[in-house]
């Protein structure tokens, strides 16, 4: 097609397409400062498909002079196919987060360059040379900033967009900005809070070895009363702007940065699942490493690393997030007016410390969520499908969910991260019984 027989770009904008290749190449050299920071001629721009999630379609294009990411949403889940529709709206959430957490969090999400609603497109900073940290992990690799990068991700987007910060009109109009993205809220609503506990389609899990478990956990009340306290927590406490999906695969790092991808889950929710999804997830991959050895205790180092990033995640996301507390608290919350004086000082200290020990029950309890959807449900993780022999895979398993088993009916035995990490510690050395 020459370019006479072409439609004006602006026209063809506004209707939803696939964009192949070959159509994005040109959509993009259309894009004045996009062209210009990739520089050099369209026709020799490199564009390959990276999409290794469950859901988009992410181009990695580089040019002369730089590159970008492209990601378009499907309006079907890709892991799943056209029989799994899904709003491509995820796209405007995603695109609203990103520009929200850049605000908040400066430096620690990539930037975005342009946004097409009718599209469902983003172009963003390209990450590099970052790798996703979930692939660094079962390599076995330390990430010494990631603990500061993290805890100040989660502080700053969490508390900024919190009562504590905000006024309530501004935070009531950030509910409603989010409140669309429900058709991604129920997918989290249906594989993390309910599908796992109950006989579903979708489930799976390594058998047979943790057939008897799977079973064990369907018929446990105690674990169904606990899962559905979380559910509830997640449908109706719109706590602060949270990521919605912050596992280690939605994390790129290198030795010196960290930078938060797809948040097209996002949506006002309780802080602790974005808390749960960090801890929970690197206590898989504490308790994956055995599953990657080569030889026994091949990975101490690196084990040792990961349980004192989880203590040190919480630790600094709460130093900080009570040091925004006692200087950046706009918010309707607390009014000062009510607490005068010194013993008013002091029982507002009083109800930070209060607050915290709440929100860490609550970061407890969905860590453990996220733990046991990943080994009962649809959507597994790759710290535990690339260890190879599924046996072995069952153990790492196994010891997985046993621990996440005490962290969600026992939330409140857990009286701090050392807890936590001391009982993953002992889970390491139980041998499951697969009989
Ligand atoms: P999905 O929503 O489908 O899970 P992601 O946003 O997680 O898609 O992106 C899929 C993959 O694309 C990521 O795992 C990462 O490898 C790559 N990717 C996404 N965004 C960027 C970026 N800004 N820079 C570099 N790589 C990226
Ligand atoms: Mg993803």
């Amino acid at each position: 097609m020459s370019s006479q027989d072409r439609p004006p770009a602006s026209s063809r904008q506004d209707e939803y397409r696939i964009l192949p290749e070959g159509d994005l190449r040109e959509y993009l050299a259309r894009l004045p400062a996009i062209a210009e920071h990739l520089g050099g001629a369209p026709e020799v721009w490199s564009i390959s498909e990276v999409g290794d999630g469950n859901l988009n379609l992410v181009f990695i294009v580089k040019g002369a002079e730089g590159g970008v990411a492209v990601k378009q949403a499907l309006p079907y889940v890709r892991l799943v196919g056209e029989s799994w529709p899904l709003p491509l709206s995820r796209s405007h959430y995603e695109y609203l987060a990103l520009t929200h957490q850049a605000r908040l969090a400066p430096g620690l999400v990539p930037s975005v360059l342009h946004h097409n609603e009718a599209l469902a497109l983003v172009v963003m900073e390209l990450i590099e040379p970052h790798i996703i940290m979930r692939k660094g992990l079962i390599a076995g690799a330390l990430y010494p900033s990631f603990v500061g990068d993290i805890a100040t991700f989660l502080a700053r987007t969490l508390f900024f967009s919190s009562d504590l910060a905000i006024p309530a009109a501004q935070k009531k109009e950030g509910i409603a900005a989010f409140a669309g993205n429900h058709a991604l809220c129920k997918i989290t609503e249906d594989l993390v809070f309910t599908d796992p506990y109950r006989v579903a389609e979708q489930n799976r899990w390594t058998q047979p070895w943790l057939d008897a478990t799977a079973a064990a956990f369907r018929e446990d009340l105690d674990l169904h009363a606990a899962i559905s306290r979380l559910k509830l927590k997640f449908l109706n406490a719109p706590e602060a702007l949270i990521h919605g999906d912050l596992h280690t695969g939605s994390i790129m790092v290198t030795e010196g940065s960290t930078v938060v991808i797809d948040p097209e889950f996002a949506f006002y929710g309780p802080m602790g699942f974005d808390l749960g999804a960090v801890i929970g997830n690197l206590l898989m991959s504490y308790l994956a490493s055995a599953g990657h050895e080569g030889s026994p205790g091949e990975r101490r180092l690196f084990e040792v690393w990961v349980l004192e990033t989880i203590e040190n995640v919480w630790t600094e996301f709460a130093h900080e997030f009570l040091e925004l507390w006692r200087t950046e608290a706009h918010g309707d919350a607390y009014p000062p007016t009510l607490f005068p004086g010194e013993a008013g000082v002091k029982r507002l200290e009083a109800e930070r410390r209060a607050y915290m020990a709440r929100l860490f029950q609550d970061t407890v309890g969905f860590s453990a969520a996220k733990i046991i959807r990943r080994i009962l449900g649809l959507a597994h993780n790759i710290d535990f499908e690339l260890i190879e022999d599924p046996k072995r895979r069952a153990i790492s398993e196994a010891r997985s969910l046993r621990l996440a088993r005490a962290m969600m009916v026992d939330a409140a035995s857990f009286r701090g991260i050392g807890a936590v990490t001391k009982a993953a510690q002992e889970v390491r050395d139980w041998q499951p019984d697969f009989g």
